[in-house]
């Protein structure tokens, strides 16, 4: 490492730059399918200022900069890079100001989204973005996170009002405000939601907040094929019925489920797992006619509660199916597809997911936010055999073509990092270009997680 380099951090941050190995290799990567890579020092900054510092050094001696939430990407965001730093966000952690009656907040990066709840729940008002991990506000800005609650509450698109953002130069610029809605010029807040960290570094968010729903009353239904399930879901949605989380599982990570989470009251089947957040008479309606249009696809043994524990017990085993998976072997890896398609061509894709996963044998669960369109094989493998991972990568592959043959995405909600560069390329070949000339535009030097969303 450069010694002025690190003599100008030093001065900077004292021992808040560590260089240690150990250090270093906690922010090596993320919960993703890459081996580590350990960037030479790991800065700890503790105010946006500081972060413009740090960067004006970065940039002055072209030294790149990963900057680092809570570490739970999917898809390689935060995977080192051996001649640069990475930026931990973590001493960012404060919630800023709740603006209760007006439904919005302002919080640091770093705070995640069950620490805002816990701090929220007692002023009436939620963010309802889940991506299932506790991961970083800031993080899930970056990488444009949405999660269960999203057919209801839309994605971090929907909630975000404004940034500070410190850009790659040190210059500090805030973007949007805190009215619920704007005219005013290009929008900037939009462009930085789901940069994965490229075009600079998001210290500070306004969000908005949801009213606590008076009522809030969970239900789960089995089906006797995937195929019942998803179009249960498709008719649901296409009825309009106020749904806040409408959740597939197919029968193998039932299965996974059931052992893992202990449901032993559940059945090995294809099942929705459903949520409804409104008055009381409203989810019961909402109910019944989940139920009938679930029953009239076959679905069976359809159940619902308002038991606090009930609820918290099934969403916590639908939270934890990524840890299910992974809990079924050692040393395992998971690869996960992230396919989402307009809702009326759902049930085509998964059958092509499906039959993709039999005709290959691979071990691969399939879980969905289908009320999006948005659904995910879980693929587990061996990353020492190198083979296993060409078969998994061509299947990928493959159901990535699909997916846009059926107008989707590549990613409805990981991102894209390294994992799925080329993907991105397939589908937008036209703005790619466009794209990159915003990122020199606005990172001349290259510095902000260079190689990651493309090259
Ligand atoms: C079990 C499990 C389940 C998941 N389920 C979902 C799901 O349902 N939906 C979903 O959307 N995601 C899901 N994810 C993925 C993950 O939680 C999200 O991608 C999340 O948004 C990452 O946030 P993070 O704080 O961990 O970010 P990190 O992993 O730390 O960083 C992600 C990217 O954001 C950048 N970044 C981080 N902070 C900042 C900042 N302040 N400024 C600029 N760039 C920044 C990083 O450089 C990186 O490119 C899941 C992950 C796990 C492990």
């Amino acid at each position: 490492m450069d010694k002025d380099f690190v003599d100008e951090l030093n001065e900077l941050l004292g021992d808040r730059f560590s260089d240690s190995e150990s250090v270093r290799s906690n922010y090596s990567k993320g919960e993703d399918i890459f081996d580590p890579v350990l960037p030479l020092g790991v800065a700890f900054p503790n105010t946006t200022e500081e972060i413009s510092e740090i960067l004006k050094i970065c940039n002055n001696f072209k030294i790149p900069v990963v900057p680092f939430g809570a570490g739970t990407s999917l898809e390689g965001q935060v995977v080192g890079i051996k001649e640069g730093i990475s930026i931990s966000l973590e001493n960012l952690n404060k919630i800023i100001e709740v603006n209760k009656d007006d439904f919005d907040c302002r919080v640091q990066a770093s705070v995640t989204r069950i620490q805002l709840n816990n701090y929220l729940k007692d002023q009436g008002v939620f963010f309802p973005i889940d991506p299932g991990a506790d991961a970083s506000i800031g993080g899930m800005c970056a990488t444009s996170a949405s999660g269960t609650m999203a057919v209801r509450y839309g994605t971090m698109r929907t909630n975000v009002l404004g940034f500070t953002i410190v850009l790659p130069t040190g210059e500090i610029i805030k973007t949007g405000g805190r009215s619920k809605k704007t005219s005013s010029g290009y929008n900037l807040t939009g462009l930085f939601i789901g940069s994965e960290g490229t075009l600079g570094i998001i210290t500070e968010i306004q969000l908005r907040l949801n009213p606590i729903p008076e009522s809030i009353i969970s239900g789960i239904c089995h089906f006797k094929s995937l195929d019942d399930a998803v179009n249960s879901a498709k008719e649901i949605i296409q009825f309009g019925v106020p749904i806040a989380r409408i959740e597939l599982l197919n029968a193998d990570q039932m299965e996974i489920s059931i052992n893992f989470s202990n449901l032993s009251d559940l059945q090995v089947s294809p099942t929705l797992f459903f949520e409804f957040h409104g008055t009381e008479k409203g989810n019961i309606e909402s109910i019944e006619n989940c139920k009938e249009i679930s029953e009239g696809n076959d679905g069976f043994k359809f159940k619902w509660s308002k038991d606090f524990k009930e609820r918290n017990k099934l969403w916590k085993a639908r939270h934890d199916v990524y840890w299910s998976v992974k809990a079924l072997k050692a040393n395992a890896r998971v690869y996960a597809t992230d396919a989402c398609v307009p809702i009326t061509n759902l049930a085509e894709c998964i059958r092509f997911a499906e039959k993709e996963i039999q005709d290959l044998s691979l071990k691969a669960p399939i879980i969905g936010h289908v009320g999006d369109g948005n659904f995910h094989v879980t693929v587990l493998y061996d990353p020492q055999n190198k083979e296993d991972f060409k078969i998994i990568r061509n299947f990928s592959d493959k159901l990535v073509k699909k997916t846009l043959d059926l107008g989707g995405t590549v990613t409805g909600e990981h991102g894209i990092g390294l994992n799925k560069k080329e993907y991105l390329l397939l589908e937008h070949p036209t703005s790619l270009n466009l794209m990159k000339s915003l990122k020199k535009t606005i990172d001349p030097n290259n510095i902000m997680n260079p190689g990651k969303i493309f090259d």
